[in-house]
């Protein structure tokens, strides 16, 4: 069997990630566990960053990948072990200029058979310009002056603020003012 190396996009600025995990809350729908890629870096500066560690791409937690198969693996390895194949790209800024091009690359590797959202400090716009492919999109820095508590319930996700919102894979919004309804969930499981 042929093995690939997918050798990184940005050799300079490897991928760097906390630990990985598996979450409820971060995915825009109600139905299973996630997992969760935490990059490091971010040059977005929002005052009152809620992961202000998180903005340094040297942050001494973080795993280097030096390889993107091997990310990818263990992506998919996490989805399994879950029972998922839904993920989470998130920060940091997955999208900083540094960060971006290893994860456009690790977005194409995954799209055939993972859902994948990615949070960003960029706007729609500025994001339609990166040729991406993802499931769905987070959009917008964090504003500290509309803050309110985010949370996740089995019917609606409200974001920390406002001016943050959900799009689709065609740039379409999908929330309002920073709050997605999702369908009925028992409707859903009706049908
Ligand atoms: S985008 Fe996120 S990590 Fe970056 S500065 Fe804003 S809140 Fe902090």
């Amino acid at each position: 069997m042929e093995i690939r190396e997918f050798p990184l996009a940005n050799p300079n600025f490897p991928p760097r990630t906390l630990k990985l995990t598996e979450s409820w809350i971060d995915f825009p729908d109600n139905d299973s566990l996630a997992v969760c890629v935490c990059f490091a870096g971010c040059q977005n500066s929002c005052l009152g960053c809620q992961s202000p560690e998180l903005q340094d791409y040297r942050h001494p937690d973080c795993v280097l990948w030096d390889n993107l198969r091997t990310m990818r693996d263990e992506i998919a390895r996490h989805c399994l072990r879950n029972h998922t194949n839904k993920v989470v790209f998130s920060g940091g800024d997955p999208l900083a200029s540094f960060n971006r091009d290893n994860a456009r690359a690790l977005l194409d590797m995954l799209y055939d058979k993972y859902d994948v959202c990615v949070y960003t400090g960029f706007s729609i716009d500025e994001v339609k310009k990166m040729g991406l492919r993802f499931k769905f999109v987070k959009c917008g820095k964090f504003d500290l002056k509309s803050k309110r508590k985010s949370f996740k319930t089995d019917d609606v996700f409200c974001l920390a603020s406002p001016n943050q919102n959900f799009y689709d894979s065609n740039y379409d919004l999908i929330s309002k003012d920073g709050i997605l309804c999702f369908e009925n969930t028992m409707e859903r499981i009706l049908k």
